[in-house]
């Protein structure tokens, strides 16, 4: 029986192009940090270091701590004054972001939310944690979704593995003491979400903003629009219900 719906963000809930949020939010962030780094230099030393995040394979260290052990790598920048600097950003011209790409909520996206929590099911906000808590709050705000009690939130402060490493979804399994069958992941990736499929978690390929590459692309179980998912899960629901 289901117990557990494990939704990704970008692409997913929240519906944008996710290029176009990575040049915007890059751009604004590398503009940001101007004062203290040339935006060049630091631009390639962000991407370093979230790359060491994405193939950590190290249980010990939070990405957070993967991240700020590259990133401070022979930096000749303090960071008292680099992060309330990286702070300021995401309080101040990240929410900018929304505009700049137009990105409006799915009227359907806290609905479904809600009705899942009413159900009972747990329901979990499962992003690629490569971003601190706060910016990811702030996109599920840009999606509608924000403000619900979510069993968990995976943030680069409180995970090990990212995406799509099958240690992160395992790393879920065992936050949420459920095994994979109780599960269903819900994503627009074919390698970072559907790489779930491996340990038995049952896959939703959301295809509105759909991403098709990278080295572990998978098949869904099941696949269809934002709206087919919706019935899915209405039916998953019902299936349930009656079982
Ligand atoms: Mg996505």
């Amino acid at each position: 029986m289901i117990t557990t719906i494990l939704f990704d963000l970008d692409g997913t809930l929240v519906h944008y192009e996710y290029d176009d949020f990575l040049s915007a939010y890059l751009d604004g962030v590398a503009k940001k940090a101007a004062c203290l780094m040339d935006p060049q230099r630091f631009v390639k030393r962000l991407l370093r270091a979230t790359e060491a995040m994405i193939t950590s394979m190290d249980g010990t260290r939070t990405n957070m701590q993967v991240f700020w052990d590259h990133f401070t790598q022979g930096l000749d920048v303090p960071l008292e004054e680099l992060i309330p600097l990286l702070d300021d950003f995401y309080l101040r011209d990240y929410p900018q972001i929304k505009d700049i790409l137009d990105i409006a909520p799915h009227p359907a996206a806290r609905r479904l939310m809600e009705q899942l929590m009413e159900d009972g099911y747990e329901v979990v906000i499962a992003t690629n944690p490569v971003f601190p808590e706060a910016a990811i709050h702030e996109r599920m705000r840009w999606g509608g979704i924000e403000g619900l009690p979510y069993d968990l939130i995976t943030t680069y402060e409180n995970s090990r593995f990212c995406k799509p490493n099958i240690q992160y979804y395992s790393e879920i399994l065992q936050q949420l003491g459920r095994s994979p069958h109780e599960c269903i992941m819900v994503g627009n990736h074919t390698c970072e979400d559907l790489v779930a499929g491996d340990l038995g978690i049952t896959t939703f390929l959301v295809e509105d903003y759909i991403l098709d590459d990278g080295p572990f692309r998978r098949e869904p179980d099941y696949r269809g629009s934002f709206e087919d998912m919706v019935d899915f899960l209405a039916d998953e629901r019902f299936l349930t219900a009656v079982s």
